[in-house]
C-alpha cells in the first residue's frame, strides 16, 4: 500500500525552482534513499514533506489524505513525519532522557512516567541507557545522533525522513548511526533518507532516486541504479564518487 504520495510538487525560493514537477510514491514498508549532487534539492523535498517547507504547486498525501494546502493540522503531520537532520539535534541545556520526552508529554499529552519508560525501552535498544541523565555535551556525536533518532521514534512516527544524518561524524562513528537505520529497516520503519553513503545506500534501500536539478531523473533498485545506471547524470555522478 503507497503510505506516501509526492504529486506533481513543484518549489521555488523566489525565482529559484528548486524542485520541478516532481512525483514520487512511497509504499509502506519501503526504504527510499534520495542521491544526488549537492543542491540538487534533496534536503528541500524531505522538509516539503514534513510541512517545513511550504511547497509552490502539487499535493502532497499520506496514505490518501491531503497534508499539503490550507487547513492542514501541522501538529499531526509532524506527529506523523519524524525528521532527523545533519546536525545534532538535542537540545544542550535538557539530558538526554528529557530531550526524548519533551515531545511526547507535550504534544501527545503522554504522562512523564510512561514517556520515560518508553524512551528508556528505545535507549536500550540502542546500548545508550547508562547515558540518560547525561547532558549531550557528554555524548560523542555519533551517541547523539543517535540520540536524535530516539527522539523521533518516541512519536511512533509512520513515516521516518533521515537528511544526511551521518555528515557531520567522523567517520569511526557513522556505523553506529547505520546500525540503527538497518535496524529499523529491519523492523519495517518507512524511511526516505538523503545520504552520501553510497554503500549504506546500496545495502539499506529497497529504490535509490537520483536526483537532479529537482527531479527524478533515474530510480530504480540499488542493483540497477549502482550496478547498471542508464542515464548519462547518473553515470557521471557516481564515476565522480569513486
Ligand atoms: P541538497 O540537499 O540536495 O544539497 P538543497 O535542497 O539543500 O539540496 O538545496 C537545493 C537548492 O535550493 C540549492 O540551490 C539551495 O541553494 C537552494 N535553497 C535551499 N534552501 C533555500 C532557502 N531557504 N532559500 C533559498 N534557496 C534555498
Ligand atoms: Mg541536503
Amino acid at each position: 500500500m503507497t503510505l506516501l504520495e509526492i504529486d506533481h510538487v513543484t518549489k521555488r525560493y523566489g525565482a529559484l525552482e528548486v524542485i520541478s514537477d516532481l512525483s514520487l510514491g512511497v509504499a509502506e514498508h519501503e526504504v527510499v534513499c534520495l542521491i544526488g549532487p549537492s543542491g540538487c534539492g534533496k534536503s528541500t523535498l524531505l522538509r516539503c514533506v514534513n510541512r517545513l517547507e511550504e511547497i509552490s504547486s502539487g499535493q502532497i498525501r499520506i496514505h490518501g489524505d491531503q497534508i499539503t494546502g490550507p487547513g492542514v493540522d501541522l501538529d499531526r503531520v509532524r506527529r506523523d513525519i519524524g525528521i532527523v537532520f545533519q546536525g545534532y539535534n538535542l537540545f544542550p541545556h535538557m539530558t538526554v532522557l528529557e530531550n526524548t520526552v519533551l515531545a511526547p508529554t507535550k504534544v501527545l499529552g503522554m504522562s512523564r512516567r510512561e514517556a520515560e519508560e518508553k524512551a528508556m525501552v528505545f535507549l536500550n535498544r540502542i546500548g545508550l541507557a547508562h547515558k540518560a541523565k547525561d547532558y549531550p555535551d557528554r555524548l560523542s556525536g555519533g551517541q547523539q545522533q543517535r540520540v536524535a533518532i530516539v527522539r523521533a521514534l518516541m512519536m511512533d512516527p509512520m513515516l521516518l525522513l533521515l537528511d544526511e544524518i551521518t555528515s557531520a561524524l567522523d567517520p569511526e562513528l557513522v556505523s553506529e548511526v547505520l546500525d540503527i537505520v538497518r535496524d529499523l529497516a529491519a523492523r519495517g520503519m518507512t524511511m526516505i533518507l538523503a545520504t552520501h553513503e553510497m554503500g549504506f545506500a546500496r545495502e539499506v534501500a529497497n529504490r535509490i532516486c537520483f536526483l537532479q536539478a529537482g527531479k527524478v531523473y533515474e530510480q530504480g533498485p540499488p542493483a540497477d541504479i549502482f550496478g547498471n545506471p542508464q542515464g548519462e547524470r547518473t553515470q557521471a555522478f557516481l564515476k565522480s564518487l569513486k
